[in-house]
């Protein structure tokens, strides 16, 4: 529930509200607004009764949000959220920024050239995984820890901000140490004690789609992070299992729109993940970016032939220059464009 105050309610007033909700058992999260403050009530599970706060001094208005989410929701906050990046952009304005680089940091030499590539395609933010979450305890799990020190190393050169996982709980921190932005992945997006971590940090969080949510659980994952005071999510489609075994995923383009109609957070697409495949990949960062997503988050490697993860779906440098270009093009024509570092709009 949302209860807007009126332009000319006083302090007392809205404390007031705030009183009343916490003696109803709930809590209140006042929200002072360009034209007014509106008291957000949370730890309801249900429709609460409001007829004691109708009444109230000061109070204009109550919104009862429909949706099984709250936080998230454009019901709650009608503007778009703008998370702000160390180096000056933000993801959710009028830029869209874009993530590249390998799937995993597999060593310095190839996690130098992948940045320096990326860089000079225009990117501002270097991808790639230190712990990496894989289908088969086989398979590739990442360099850890000394990962992260490469990934850290990059920056230093490039000043190309971070991206990076985390997996889990105990390596939360750890990770934070380092990412300027942490990516929970799609096997993660429904870890609660993990999002809940998330959302008692700081920094940004990459929230990207389980393998087969529905827009709504994503939403709701979303919703633990905010619940434990983190706004500043990002939410990323990367395609969603399907019964078509063409494509790896199915990249479900109109999650972008839909999470648009649905929620204030901004949403990046990878359409690396969403494919599967690099001859794909180009086509649909431009149907991304038409669909307004806020963000790329692109596999790029220096010699995919010789990935440790992801090489079939990793672009050459040259190819992620040409989808720089046109997804720049394919921005200008809905009034956007690609973020370049250090660049505030
Ligand atoms: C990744 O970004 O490399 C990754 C593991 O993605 P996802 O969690 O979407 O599978
Ligand atoms: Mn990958």
């Amino acid at each position: 529930m949302l209860i807007v105050m009126k332009q000319d309610a006083t302090p007392d007033e809205i404390a007031g509200v705030v009183t009343t909700i916490a003696a109803m058992g709930y809590e209140a999260r006042p929200m002072p607004g360009r034209q007014r403050t509106t008291v957000g009530l949370v730890g309801n599970d249900g429709r609460v009764d409001a007829s004691t706060i109708e009444g109230m001094a000061g109070v204009a208005e109550i919104i009862h949000v429909s949706k099984p989410y709250k936080q998230v929701s454009r019901e709650w906050k009608p503007e778009p959220t703008r998370v702000p990046l160390p180096d000056g952009t933000f993801v959710g304005g009028s830029e869209v920024v874009v993530m590249a680089g390998p799937c995993s940091v597999e060593s310095a030499e190839q996690i130098l050239a992948a940045a320096r590539a990326v860089k000079h395609a225009g990117a501002t933010v270097l991808r790639a995984g230190a712990f990496k979450p894989r289908s088969s305890p086989y398979s590739f799990q990442g360099l850890g820890r000394y990962g992260l020190e490469l990934l850290a190393m990059a920056r230093q050169e490039t000043g190309l901000l971070i991206v990076t996982e985390a997996m889990d709980v105990e390596g939360l921190e750890l990770v934070a140490e380092t990412a300027d932005i942490v990516q929970i992945g799609a096997r993660s997006m429904q870890n609660y004690p993990l999002l809940k971590e998330c959302g008692r940090l700081r920094k940004p969080i990459l929230l990207k789609r389980g393998l087969a949510a529905t827009v709504t659980e994503l939403l709701l994952s979303a919703e633990y992070i905010l619940a434990e005071g983190n706004p500043n999510v990002i939410l990323c489609e990367r395609g969603i299992r399907s019964f078509d075994t063409t494509t790896r995923n199915l990249f479900d383009v109109a999650a972008i729109a839909v999470v648009h109609g649905l929620s204030h957070l901004p949403i990046m697409a990878d359409p690396s993940h969403g494919t599967g495949r690099r001859e794909m990949v180009t086509a649909m960062a431009r149907a991304a970016v038409a669909a307004g997503a806020d963000g790329l988050l692109v596999e790029v490697h220096p010699n995919p032939e010789r990935a440790m993860s992801d090489g079939a779906q990793s672009l050459y440098p040259d190819q992620f220059e040409k989808l720089m270009r046109e997804a720049g093009a394919i921005a200008e024509v809905i009034g956007r464009s690609l973020a370049t570092a250090g660049s505030v709009v």
